[in-house]
């Protein structure tokens, strides 16, 4: 296959909003990267062009049966005015995994690495610049046969597009309040919680609602066998600090592997502070949260990067965590990866690749 990648420009320029203007997810650029998969073929045909809708039959499959993946990436303004991306190879190599749980024929991680940087370059100037802004990168692949039996599909679309997103946090770093859900499950071993695909979210909606009712920003999921220990939260990992050991639960097929939990362990490791993955019960978290030894909750993802808590909700108890304040080590961690994301501090990791 040939990984030249086609150019075909827009004619019309859309207007970029302020970068104080930018929420999430709402405006996309001016042009998208598009490839396609069929058996014969295999990925092929791929190319950059004008920002647009899909033309696709009410029988495509991805329409009734979920076969989709995505990823999240973010680049952003260096303080050199270079654009940065954060580790992308680790995103790439999980679209795959993800590919392989949905019987997605993966993609070259070269190319998807290369699409990225394309595309970014000629929508270079919608990447803004304020610390905290960014330019969110959605790849994606859906199943696109007109057909309506239950079957891996037997073509496929892959596409990139690009969101200029505003600062996660405008007034401040902002703890959140959570509901632990003993009525709802997110994954069980063996099903698809470690793949980002669509059904996940899907599934996930009516908890988060009825949290939101309740007043709570999002949901603190358990294991779906025993209803006991802690999984992630929302769309992010979670991190406990209980005395002098910093836990998260371990990649056993349920969760999410997020890149920014594996950035967070990388540091916490470099900095000394002992860190564990391992299982870890609500009721340990309760108990110490009750003996005052649970000193910071924290949740991780590619939006927020540390997203710290306040207050955990499960059954009739409350606890808050930090009276409510921001814990030293949310606020190092964020700092540090911030720092690191924004090229102002020298990465000694090679997570930064620079686009050009
Ligand atoms: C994307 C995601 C995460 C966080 O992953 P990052 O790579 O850190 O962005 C965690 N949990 C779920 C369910 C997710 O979808």
């Amino acid at each position: 296959m040939s990984n030249e990648i086609a150019v075909k420009k827009t004619m019309s320029l859309k207007t970029k909003p302020e970068d104080s203007e930018l929420v999430f997810g709402e405006v996309f650029t001016d042009h998208m990267f598009v490839m396609d998969y069929s058996p014969d073929k295999g990925w092929h045909n791929p190319r950059i062009e004008p920002y647009g809708p899909f033309y696709l039959d009410p029988s495509t499959m991805v329409f009734h049966y979920g076969q989709a993946i995505f990823e999240g990436i973010k680049a952003y303004k260096g303080i050199n005015g270079k654009i940065l991306l954060f580790r992308p190879q680790k995103y790439i190599s999980r679209l795959n995994s993800s590919a392989r749980r949905l019987c997605i024929p993966e993609v070259e991680p070269e190319l998807i690495l290369s699409a990225i940087k394309k595309l970014i370059n000629i929508d270079r100037d919608w990447v803004p610049s304020n610390r905290g802004t960014a330019l969110y990168i959605r790849p994606a692949i859906i199943a696109t046969d007109p057909y309506l039996g239950v079957r891996p599909s037997h073509t496929y679309i892959f596409f990139i597009i690009l969101s200029p997103v505003g600062a996660y946090y405008t007034e401040g770093f902002k703890p959140v309040r959570i509901l632990v859900t003993d009525k709802y499950v997110r994954a069980v071993p063996g099903g698809v919680g470690a793949a980002k695909t669509p059904g996940n979210y899907a599934a996930s909606l009516l908890a988060a609602e009825e949290a939101r009712k309740m007043g709570y920003t999002q949901v603190l999921w358990l294991d779906g066998v025993h209803h006991k220990f802690v999984e992630e939260v929302g769309t992010m990992n979670i991190f406990f600090r209980i005395g002098d050991e910093v836990i998260t639960p371990p990649l056993e097929g349920t969760i999410l592997a997020g890149v920014t939990r594996d950035s967070v362990l990388i540091l916490l490791k470099e900095w000394g502070i002992a860190v564990s993955e391992r299982r870890i019960s609500i009721d340990e978290v309760f108990a110490a949260g009750e003996r005052d030894s649970l000193l910071e909750v924290f949740g991780t993802g590619t939006a927020a990067v540390i997203s710290p808590v306040s207050e955990l909700s499960y059954k009739d108890r409350t606890i808050t965590i930090n009276d409510g304040q921001v814990g030293e080590l949310s606020k190092r961690l964020f700092e540090e990866i911030v720092s690191l994301q924004y090229g102002e501090k020298k990465d000694p990791f090679g997570w930064i690749v620079e686009i050009d």
